[in-house]
This record gives structure tokens, sequence and C-alpha cells, in this order.
């Protein structure tokens, strides 16, 4: 942390010119070096190979398209009145610390990393304990290009986190659960430390009686098992109108069945294991007690290999089962019916959880009516959560506190400062 803080007079006076420059010939560096990064990253997360290059890459476009959004999030801007001319300034706060998860283990981090530096904070990153190595490269790759002690990373789990949001940290921006999120904001609170925080989700889809069942079914699916539903933003509940619910629940099992596990350097996989087995045992457990308590499994449910769980699709659940109620975080979506839509959008809401959510259907004035009853922060109709180009990413409830992405949202890494003269 002293070394960040000796870091930070230079860092912080440098144009945002030249911070885009070193940042534009990193993204250049990760994009070079896909290949190795994106093996290094599937060998210890456990994704298909195609999907961790995929990531890396994604990383460096990332970089190469935000950075002048974020030139714009923090040029002054000025306002005035009869008599006043003020100036809004965007200014770093310090040291900030950036807490991530394994789950997209280069992205995660990046999302956080790059506003922080690009606001002239200096950075130490303490990524997951499940993915240091990936982190460790990402760092040394940004580091060729920045100044020295600019990024550190320090490694460890929750002891080494609680350490650096403890420490003399002007910054907190987090990425994880919404109960470690909650700890790190209590620690927080004795000196007031900015923090952003961005953690779990249990996201709805509702299917509507006149939803294209097909489109559904394949979002379902698609978004329920990336990366193995080890995705904050991934479907777990849906609930489907009653009238369709037969014909949506075949589409959505023939799908599941043509998922491939393996692991990651087997080319016909297209999906890979649980990131550790005490994640495998908890999502187990979760199907276990649903079928106990009287779900079916029309896909998978049980005979899981190894540190694999078998892609499942449970039926039949009910509101109260853990798995319509706590994050699962694994290739398991649970399908429940709905007759009356109103009460349909109330269970969607009925939950602590507020991040991602989507509806299908036909008649898109009813489905953006359903969608706008919603609570949750990031809201799809007939598509996915992800909205266009310059948009936050932002959750509701507790799922998020603060959000980035977006100008608004790169400038939550920003002091604000205002100095007001009288207009002359
Ligand atoms: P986690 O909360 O267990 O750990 C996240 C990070 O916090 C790790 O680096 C961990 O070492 C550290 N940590 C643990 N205890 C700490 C403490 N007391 N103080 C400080 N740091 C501590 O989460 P995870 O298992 O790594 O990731 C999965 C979770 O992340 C899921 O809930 C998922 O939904 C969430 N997530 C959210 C988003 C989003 O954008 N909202 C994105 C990805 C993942």
């Amino acid at each position: 942390v002293s070394r960040a803080q000796s870091a930070l007079a230079d860092w912080s006076k440098i144009s945002l010119e030249s911070r885009a420059v070193m940042l534009r010939q990193a993204a250049g560096r990760l994009i070079e070096n896909s290949s190795s990064l994106g093996e290094l990253l599937s060998t210890e997360m456990g994704k298909p190979l195609a999907r961790g290059k995929g990531e890396v890459n994604h990383c460096g476009d990332w970089i190469h398209g935000k950075l002048n959004e974020m030139q714009e999030a923090f040029q002054p801007d000025r306002l005035l009145d009869e008599g006043t001319e003020s100036t809004i300034l965007f200014d770093p706060y310090g040291v900030a610390a950036i807490i991530s998860p394994w789950n997209y283990p280069m992205s995660m981090p990046q999302w956080m990393v790059i506003p922080s530096l690009m606001a002239g904070n200096t950075v130490i990153l303490k990524p997951s304990e499940e993915t240091p190595l990936i982190a460790q490269a990402y760092v040394d790759t940004l580091n060729e290009f920045l100044p020295p002690y600019v990024l550190q990373v320090i490694h460890g789990a929750d002891e080494q986190g609680k350490a650096l949001v403890s420490s003399d940290v002007q910054f907190i921006a987090f990425t994880g659960s919404r109960s470690v999120g909650k700890h790190i904001l209590k620690s927080a609170a004795d000196k007031l430390k900015r923090v952003v925080l961005e953690l779990g989700g249990k996201d709805p889809l509702i299917v509507l009686p006149d939803a294209d069942i097909e489109a559904a079914a394949s979002y379902a699916v698609g978004s329920g098992f990336e990366n193995a539903g080890q995705m904050c933003v991934s479907v777990e509940r849906i609930y489907c109108a009653d009238e369709i619910s037969d014909e949506f629940e075949t589409k959505v099992a023939e799908l599941v069945g043509k998922i491939n596990i393996g692991q990651w350097d087997d080319p016909k996989a297209t999906m890979g294991p649980m990131i550790n087995q005490r994640q495998r045992d908890h999502v187990i457990n979760q199907i276990n007690e649903a079928l106990r308590d009287g779900a079916r499994a029309i896909c998978g449910g049980s005979g899981h290999p190894d540190r694999f769980v078998n892609p499942t699709v449970l039926v039949d659940v009910t509101d109260d089962m853990s798995i319509m109620q706590e994050e699962t975080f694994g290739p398991v979506v649970a399908i429940a019916r709905f007759n009356d839509v109103e009460k349909a959008i109330f269970r969607a809401n009925d939950n602590p959880y507020a991040l991602g959510g989507a509806v299908f259907g036909a008649d898109e004035d009813k489905a953006w009516q359903v969608a706008r009853q919603l609570q949750a922060g990031m809201i799809g109709v007939n598509k996915s959560t992800f909205g266009a180009a310059g948009t936050p990413w932002v959750g509701a409830k507790e799922s998020g506190y603060g959000f980035h992405g977006s100008i608004e949202g790169h400038r939550q890494f920003t002091q604000r400062r205002i100095i007001s003269k009288a207009r002359k």
C-alpha cells in the first residue's frame, strides 16, 4: 500500500491520453499472447480452451473499445448559472483495492482495474485464490507498459482480502458474493471508504403465453449453462406460462441434451467442471434437496462424474426450495409454471437478489410492461440482459451497491470535486 501511495503523485498527474497510450499497448499484448494466456486461463479455471482464449481476446478488445469512453467520462464538466461558473472535476480517490472472483478470471478484475487506472488511482488487485496464475499473468502484461507500483497484485484468500480492505486504501471495488460484499461494506464503514460492489444474482426468466418457445428455450439454455452456470447473470429460475410449459420444457431438455461436458483441452467439450469441490457439493445439494421435495429432473440430476455437475433441468419445483431462492452458480435451471402473470412477477421479485432478468413474449409492449415491473438492474425483452454499448453494469437490491461501466459508472472510480468562481 505504501508503494502504491508513493506512485500516486506521478500517476495521477500524467494526462489521460498518456495513460490511454500505455493501456492500449497492454491491450495489444493481451491479444498477441491470447493463445498462451487463454491456455493458462482454461487450465486454471477449467472452461473450454476456446472460451479461455475468447475471454483474453475480449479483454484486449474491451480496453480498445472503452478507453475513449473513459477519457470522455473523466474530462471536467462545466456548469454556469447567472452568477457562478463551476467546474466539476473527476479526481482519483488515491489507492484503489480491487478484489475479484474466479468465474471470468481476467474480465472481472479488468472491469475494475482499467477504470481505476484511467481515473488516476494506483491499484492493488487481490484476485481470487482459485485463479492466481492468470491474474498474475494479466498484471505482468499490463506492467510491461505501466510505471512501477501503479498496479500491484497480492495473492491470498479472505485473510488477505480483509487485510487489504482495512489497510490505508481510499477506494474499494469488489466483485463477488453477496455475503463477502456485506462484510466489506461493514469494514469500509469505519473510515467511510468509498465502495463499489457487484454481487451475486438469481436471475429470473419469464416466458409469456405468446412467447417464441424456440427463442426462449435457446436463451434459457445459452444463459443458464454458459460457463457451467458460473455466471452472475445466468438464468437460474424460469417462470413459464402453463399452456406452453410442456412444449417449452421439452425444448429446453432437447437443447441441454446437446451440451458436452469435458476437460478444458477436450475439443468436443462445450462445458467444463465446477471450479472446486465445495461449489460442486453446493450445486448437487440444491439439486438433491429439490428432488427429495418433489421436483423432477428432465435432464441430468444425478450421476455427476468427478468435478462435474451434469447439466440439469428441474421441473415441478416449488418457490420454497433453495434452488428457487438461493444463488446456485452451477449448470442447473429450474422451471416453475404460472397461470397469472402478476403472480409470476411477484414470485420473480420475491428474492433479495436483483441483478439480471429477462422476459420473452411476442407482444413486445406486453413483455415490456412485465419487464418494467421486475426489480432487477438489467432486464432483457426477448433477448439477454446485456444492454447496448455504453450502458452500465448494475445490480439492484442486494445484487449491487454502486455500479460500473458507462460514463456514469466510470465516474464511480473518482472523487468529484467542484471549483466555482463568480462570473464576470
Ligand atoms: P467470493 O465472494 O467468495 O470471493 C470473491 C473475492 O473476495 C475473492 O478474491 C476472495 O478471496 C475475496 N474474499 C473472500 N472473503 C473476503 C473478505 N472477508 N474480505 C475481502 N475479500 C474477501 O466470490 P467467488 O466465489 O470468488 O465468486 C462468485 C460470486 O461472485 C457469485 O456470487 C457471483 O454471482 C459473483 N459475481 C458477481 C458479478 C457481478 O458483476 N455482479 C460478476 C461475477 C461474479
